[in-house]
């Protein structure tokens, strides 16, 4: 999915943020103009243009995970946009507490708690439609991801990747948690599910099933772990 594609009556704009080009997402409702903004790393000024830009007002801050570059902006938007931040899981505040200011030039970083963690088999509400919560550690011990599955969409984080997956060697990462979170949650949405990751285009379950270095089909079929 890319940033100008739309769903009925619905509608994504990613917003690479960053040193790292985090995906910032706006995703809103075209005919209510309310949405959520998701994984608000940094360069808050910019967003807050672009929202304004949209003319879409922000009900919620969703996160998908605490590392710096997806939640180091989210407090200074919670401040602007007067709303409540939405996620991740709770085995990510050690990363929420330890946002420092001007790591990767994100001058905003911010340590905070969110308004409410979320758990494996949550689900998120929004203008008539309900996101489910998988809790996908591996990259991150609170790794969420976000299914809408009337849209076929996913928000990921940095779980998966268009031919890669997330990074495993920082802080509590464990690699082979990451891919049993991909095969045993992710791969049962089904092949049909477009995702946004964190980083980089998105893609397929099904193109990642077949070209993925990490865990195509073929890949984990040979490895015994
Ligand atoms: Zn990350
Ligand atoms: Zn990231």
């Amino acid at each position: 999915m890319t940033s100008n594609d739309s769903a009925p009556g619905f509608q994504l704009k990613i917003v690479p943020v960053t040193q790292l080009q985090q995906n910032a997402m706006v995703f809103w409702s075209t005919e209510s103009m309310r949405g959520v903004l998701i994984d608000p790393g940094g360069e808050v000024d910019r967003l807050m243009q672009v929202i304004n830009d949209l003319n879409v007002t922000i009900e919620q801050i969703w996160l998908t995970h605490g590392h710096i570059d997806h939640a180091g902006g989210a407090a200074e938007s919670k401040r602007r946009l007067n709303c409540d931040i939405i996620g991740p899981h709770a085995d990510d505040q050690f990363l929420l507490d330890d946002l420092t200011p001007g790591t990767y030039g994100i001058a905003e970083a911010e340590s905070f708690t969110p308004d409410k963690y979320l758990s494996d088999g949550d689900t998120l509400d929004f203008e008539g439609l309900t996101f489910n919560i998988l809790h996908c550690p591996g990259h991150s011990p609170g790794s969420v991801v976000l299914h809408q599955p009337q849209l076929g969409l996913a928000f990921v984080g940095d779980v998966l990747f268009q031919g890669s997956i997330g990074r495993t060697d920082l802080p509590r990462g464990n690699h082979q948690q990451l891919i049993n979170s991909i095969t045993n949650k992710l791969w049962p949405l089904g092949n049909a599910v477009s995702f946004v990751p964190g980083h980089g285009p998105g893609s397929t379950f099904e193109q990642e099933r077949q070209t993925n270095n990490f865990v195509a089909d073929s890949v984990l079929a040979g490895s015994h772990d």
